[in-house]
């Protein structure tokens, strides 16, 4: 087979992992083209946009995971790399400045050691002949500890895929992998990041870029509080820089499956948004979720829906509060409540230095006041608030050619769900 051909086979295997998510667009004004087979954008740590070359090193796998397209029983074509061709592809790209690095997972081709060294082989090549570029190693669950060392010392970030957030949903979809095997690695990685996160040599640091997992959302009946809290768990004992959320896209038919007709791609964006006030907000998966709300709302985003559950918390002075406190209003991001606390040190601030500071006043306007005013004296009831927010975010959801009172109607019953927890 071609070389460009098993490219074609091996890049369009690759695209379901979420970690990259813009396989086969060309994109202006970003670092690279990625329109060639393979190539993909993704983020860096320090949230720069890169070009990345993301194949699998084969898609044969052992495995047969229902939601997968490379799984066992799946009609698709396969195809895999000998470890000197995705050297020579990588560094071709890299050297004509199409890719700045390399994304590198595979199917369970023979076993998972034989499948890593393969991988290990290809990023050592690389390495060994001076390719300075960023590397993303997929782990293969399984594989040996030491090939797992291996491998973080060669790469910039690793991971390992989670998929499914429960036991029993693995137990489900699949049976032939085991969570003991995805969390092993990950803790293996965790301990090797932080034991050598000092080092001071490029080469002697393990995965300086941290480890990063993805689940897949909607394939099973896993509420999102469950999601939600193993995540947090992951951050809190396992480092994790980052967890990608992918909605579950029907590939294969298997009558294990849900039927759908289109990925929930607004479920996978709520999920994102509520990953971000655990990361950066503060909040708890608890406070955001639970037994009764397990599942996060589809019309507003979690950080609105926490504020119309929590009245009581509001509102809050402007004037006063400590950041913890403003990081909880909606409205408030994590850069206008630090540039508050700062400019508030030189006088009382008003509702139009708030609007230059950047806060999102269609939002914050119903929480705050600034000296103990509210904003043109605005005290709505929740389910008006929450009419008033909805609309604000009407494109995001609003069916075509809904009328606008059935709308409101509509608004209305959603409002006495999240503050009732009835649906
Ligand atoms: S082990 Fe990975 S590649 Fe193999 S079937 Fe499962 S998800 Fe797909």
């Amino acid at each position: 087979m071609e070389l460009i051909d098993k490219l074609e086979i091996l890049g369009d295997a690759a695209k379901y992992d979420a970690s990259c998510s813009s396989s086969g667009s060309s994109r202006k004004g970003s670092t690279g083209s990625a329109a060639l087979p393979g190539i993909c954008h993704s983020w860096a740590a320090d949230g720069r946009c890169i070009s990345l070359l993301k194949v699998l090193m084969d898609n044969r796998c052992l495995y047969n995971c229902a939601y997968c397209k490379n799984s066992r029983s799946s009609d698709t074509k396969r195809a895999g790399f000998e470890p000197q061709e995705v050297y020579e592809i990588t560094m071709n790209f890299y050297k004509r400045n199409y890719i700045e690095g390399l994304f590198l997972s595979s199917g369970v081709f023979r076993s998972p050691d034989y499948t890593m060294e393969k991988m290990i082989k290809a990023v050592e090549l690389l390495r060994n002949n001076g390719f300075g570029g960023y590397i993303h190693f997929k782990a293969i669950p399984g594989a040996s500890k030491e090939l797992i060392e291996r491998a973080g010392f060669l790469s910039d970030r690793m991971s390992v895929n989670v998929e499914l957030p429960t036991n029993d949903s693995l137990m489900l979809l699949a049976p032939e992998k085991s969570k003991q095997n995805i969390f092993l690695p990950m803790g293996q990685i965790a301990a090797s990041i932080t034991s050598n996160k000092n080092n001071f040599l490029d080469k002697d640091k393990f995965a300086p870029a941290g480890q990063s997992t993805q689940m897949i959302v909607g394939a099973t009946q896993d509420s999102d509080y469950q999601i939600l809290r193993l995540s947090q768990y992951m951050y809190k004992y396992y480092e994790l820089k980052r967890v990608y959320y992918s909605a579950y896209v029907p590939v294969n038919q298997n009558k294990l499956l849900p039927v759908i007709d289109k990925p929930p791609l607004l479920r996978e964006h709520r999920l994102y948004q509520a990953d971000w006030l655990l990361r950066f907000y503060g909040f708890d998966a608890s406070e955001i979720l639970d037994e009764r709300f397990p599942m996060l709302d589809n019309s507003l985003d979690p950080k609105c829906v926490w504020a119309l559950r929590h009245r009581e918390f509001f509102p809050v002075e402007i004037n006063k509060a400590d950041l913890l406190v403003l990081l909880r209003v909606p409205g408030i991001g994590n850069i206008s409540a630090r540039r508050i606390i700062s400019a508030r040190r030189m006088g009382p601030l008003s509702f139009e230095d708030l609007k230059k500071i950047g806060v999102v006043m269609k939002r914050a306007k119903y929480f705050i006041t600034c000296s103990g005013k509210y904003m043109n004296g605005i005290f709505l009831s929740t389910p008006q608030i929450y009419n008033s927010l909805v609309t604000y975010e009407k494109p995001l959801f609003l069916p075509l050619g809904m009328q606008t009172t059935m709308f409101e109607r509509e608004n209305m019953e959603n409002a006495k769900k999240i503050i009732t927890g009835v649906y």
